[in-house]
């Protein structure tokens, strides 16, 4: 950090600030300038707490340089992280290949998860995406088929190959859905769930992590943090469109959040355009352009039959829209020098 002085800030009030930094066990660095004196504090400073300068005398502001994310940070790790999505396969995202995870938003029945499976493998996904366990915002609404769903789940990845990723909700759930999944979904209602982001950092499957529906990015990456922390450095940032005053979309998908990420941090950034925008018709265009922003992967919505659905059908996509919009991708991906 770096902590400003007033103008005409006394060499007492300087000499107070260096003495507090010391007691840090931090060093100093004094910049006097004509107008101004500048204390350059050297060292990490992430563990401290910068605001008690704030309210010293003669103190202007204080300017962090580090990021509060150390783990997660583009500054500690410079490459790329790749995170393999199952051990003894090839699936994984961070590297030059757009992997595509897609699937209902629920899973409804054995023949409907089973039936979307066979259809997205054949387009070319590397993932299935189906919640058994639903954050509903209202209690009313259809909470999930539960435990039985997982079941299903991974019976699809025995027909299929794909790699499972479903929704987490509590910690007591984590057994049951690590059993069964492959990567372990927090949803957008969760991610400042802390005692959940505790718990899958203490277990070894990735996690994708999704960006809470106010989170700010520095919010997001604290999120991440905390599951690192704990010991789970398999974490995937998915960015799913947050809450604005915009209304013609169910949430505004902000894709320069995608570069930006990557200047922070190492992590791979999945794009789900279909809570991202709760259009079905909208959704193929903003994979293609998540794709151009440089995400590493897409999460999509399909059902085999959206009208039906039993959540989130009108932001479902059909198979054949989807096999349409994994071609479309590919050419985007070469495009700027990677696969999909
Ligand atoms: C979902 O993926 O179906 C879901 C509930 O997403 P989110 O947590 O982003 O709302
Ligand atoms: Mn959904």
């Amino acid at each position: 950090m770096v902590i400003v002085m007033q103008a005409g800030a006394s060499p007492r009030q300087v000499e107070h600030v260096v003495q507090m930094v010391r007691e840090m066990k931090l060093k100093e660095h004094v910049i006097v300038g004509t107008e101004r004196t500048v204390v350059a504090v050297i060292g990490d400073d992430r563990q401290k707490d910068r605001t008690v300068f704030e309210t010293v005398e003669g103190v202007e502001r204080v300017v962090p340089i580090l990021a509060p994310y150390k783990m997660a940070s583009s500054e500690v790790k410079k490459e790329r992280s790749i995170i393999p999505l199952r051990p003894n396969t090839s699936a994984r995202l961070g590297g030059i290949k757009v992997g595509v995870i897609a699937g209902p938003c629920s899973v409804e029945s054995k023949a409907q998860i089973s039936e979307i499976a066979h259809a997205v493998k054949e387009a070319g996904a590397i993932g299935l995406r189906g919640g058994a366990f639903k954050p509903r915002s209202n209690p009313y609404s259809f909470q999930g088929i539960g435990e039985e769903g997982l079941k299903w789940l991974a019976e699809a990845r025995e027909q299929t190959g794909l790699v499972i990723v479903t929704e987490v909700m509590a910690v007591e759930q984590i057994p049951a859905v690590a059993e069964h999944a492959d990567v372990l979904q927090i949803g957008a209602r969760n991610m400042q769930n802390f005692n959940l982001l505790m718990a899958v950092g203490q277990q070894p499957k990735p996690i994708l992590l999704k960006r809470g529906l106010s989170a700010t990015l520095e919010e997001f990456l604290l999120a991440a943090e905390y599951v690192m922390k704990h010991g789970n450095d398999q974490v995937l940032l998915c960015e799913r469109g947050i809450r604005t005053y915009e209304d013609y979309v169910r949430n505004t998908l902000p894709l320069a959040s995608v570069p930006e990420l990557h200047r922070l941090t190492h992590l791979p950034v999945v794009v789900d355009p279909s809570h991202g925008t709760g259009k079905s018709h909208l959704v193929p265009d903003m994979c293609r352009a998540a794709v151009a922003a440089g995400a590493d992967g897409l999460m999509v919505e399909v059902h085999n039959d959206p009208e039906h659905a039993w959540t989130d059908g009108a932001q479902s996509i059909n198979p054949k829209q989807f096999e349409a919009m994994m071609k479309s991708i590919k050419r985007i991906a070469q495009a700027i020098d990677r696969d999909a």
